[in-house]
């Protein structure tokens, strides 16, 4: 299988070899090299980051509807060629082509398409003063870098890009080395669509590149994906040169199922909040939280509809169940099932599967403080917990410092809405689960993050305002 991109990197509107060093990038299913890539050079950094802030200001300088036709054109163009790019996609992570045919392009797509739509709103406000008034620019804020996590590598480019490009901004964007492939894609894409070259680049790189870029004098901006330790080090570094951040880190999220839920709806959605590909996603809900008087029939119907799953080659269209992005990944995940084992859970279905795979797995008789319950495992595995009663199951909920997602279910509406009002997270779910559509903002409180995207809200995080006092009469000095 060859998926060799035409150079490794994408730089003032073409491709650009990398001078760095090699990064071989392999199917997570076979193991085998599908393309070999170089790293961007730290000069090659930073020429992208100086084409990029050469290129924004006549971007910016665009009608935005005219910056919004762009956005739309690239939606489309996506939409033509999905069933192409999901394969690669699908190549770059291992995840199963029945997911990424529907989730993962589309989903960049629909970004793309609601922040063209956005450009012609993006309007300041006018401030009556009496004779005088004020009115204030929603301005760009000129380079923003994008770095970007493994799992939704082609949706995380569009998550970023659109906002920031239909605010007028430039952007130089790292894929995470696991899956670099899809982000060239979209550079090829949005130059097709009719964006001016350098305003959207690639560079493609470990941590050290992601580094380089957070400190380079031309960016403004960083929007990170990623896991808590490297946001941390990333709002750090940007910090010293007065940076905007984007945090878009790692979870523990709960998922609460009280005892009037409607049963088929909540495995359903627990089937969703874990293992859909293959549990790698941020806003899992992977602390079940089982009232007393639901637990036992839920985990009777749990595992038996997790039996039925079918693993396999994730290009067979059959296929529910992928492999794990990396072997190293994968045995992080064996090394976290085998904690919780050790520490006392029991293992109502799944285990350390074998090679790239982990089955769905799921930990009955755990406990709040084990390693499984506190910590983000990144993998296929739920951990579900007992309880008794509102207070206790949302005290027990809150106790952790991530904050990027929850759910409850229950048919008792006043219960809902009084349990996500005190619940600790910054994305949440009634009687559902991981549905992120483009028009809800998403984004995550405590160590899961800060600034929002999706929505309108997204373009606050992409804009700074400009305050503009218009004098309409003579000015009045006190000497
Ligand atoms: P990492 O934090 O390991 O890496 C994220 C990105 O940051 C990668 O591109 C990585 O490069 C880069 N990077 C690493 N070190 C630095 C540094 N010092 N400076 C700048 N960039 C750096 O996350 P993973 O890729 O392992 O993704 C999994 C994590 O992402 C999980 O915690 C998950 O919850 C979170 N995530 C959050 C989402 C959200 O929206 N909230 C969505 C998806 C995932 P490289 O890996 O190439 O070395």
């Amino acid at each position: 299988m060859n998926a060799q991109p035409a150079a490794s990197l994408f730089i003032n509107g073409r491709p650009v070899e990398g001078e760095g060093d090699a990064l071989s990038v392999r199917y997570p299913f076979t193991g085998e090299e599908i393309a070999a890539l170089r790293e961007a050079s730290l000069e090659q950094v930073a020429l992208a980051c100086q084409v990029a802030a050469d290129a924004q200001p006549e971007w910016a300088a665009m009608a935005p509807v005219d910056r919004g036709r762009v956005l739309t054109r690239a939606a489309a163009i996506i939409r033509e060629r999905n069933e192409e790019l999901s394969r690669l996609e699908t190549l770059d992570t291992g995840k199963p082509i029945q997911e990424t045919l529907i989730a993962d392009w589309e989903s960049g797509a629909q970004a793309l398409e609601f922040f063209g739509g956005l450009a012609a709103t993006l309007t300041g406000q006018m401030i009556p003063l009496g004779q005088d008034w004020a009115y204030t620019r929603r301005e760009a804020l000129g380079v923003c870098a994008g770095i970007g996590a493994w799992n939704y590598p082609s949706q995380i480019a569009c998550w970023k890009a659109a906002p920031a490009l239909v605010m007028g901004n430039a952007m130089v964007f790292k894929p995470s080395e696991e899956t670099p492939l899809g982000a060239l894609k979209l550079a090829e894409i949005l130059i097709e669509a009719g964006l001016p070259a350098g305003v959207f680049n690639v560079v493609q790189g470990r941590g050290g590149v992601g580094a380089a870029l957070t400190t380079d004098a031309n960016v403004d901006k960083v929007s990170l994906t990623g896991s808590v330790p490297t946001g941390r080090k990333v709002y750090a570094a940007a910090a010293e040169g007065m940076r905007h951040v984007t945090m878009e880190l790692g979870g523990k999220s709960p998922l609460i199922v009280f005892d009037d839920a409607n049963l088929e709806n909540a495995v359903s959605a627990a089937i969703n909040a874990n293992f859909y590909s293959s549990g790698q996603i941020c806003s899992n809900g992977t602390r079940v939280f089982l009232q007393e008087g639901i637990r036992e029939r839920f985990l009777d119907r749990l595992a038996e509809r997790v039996r039925n799953v079918r693993m396999g080659d994730p290009l067979d269209p059959e296929t529910q169940h992928g492999p794990i992005v990396s072997p190293i990944q994968a045995d992080k995940i064996r090394a976290a099932i085998q904690a919780g084992q050790e520490a006392g859970a029991s293992l109502l279905c799944g285990g350390g599967g074998e090679g790239a795979f982990i089955p769905p797995t799921v930990f009955v008789d755990a406990t709040d403080d084990m390693s499984i319950t506190r910590d983000e495992i990144f993998g296929p595995v739920m951990t579900t917990l007992a309880f008794y009663d509102e207070d206790e199951v949302v005290r027990r909920a809150n106790d952790t410092g991530f904050g990027l997602a929850a759910g409850v279910f229950t048919q008792d509406l006043t219960r809902a809405h009084r349990v996500i009002s005190r619940l600790q997270a910054g994305t949440c779910w009634i009687n559902t689960y991981n549905l992120t559509p483009v028009e809800m903002p998403f984004g995550g409180v405590k160590m899961s993050g800060l600034g929002r995207e999706n929505s309108a809200a997204a373009i606050e995080h992409y804009s700074q305002l400009k305050s503009v006092y218009v004098g309409m009469g003579d000015v009045e000095a006190p000497y």
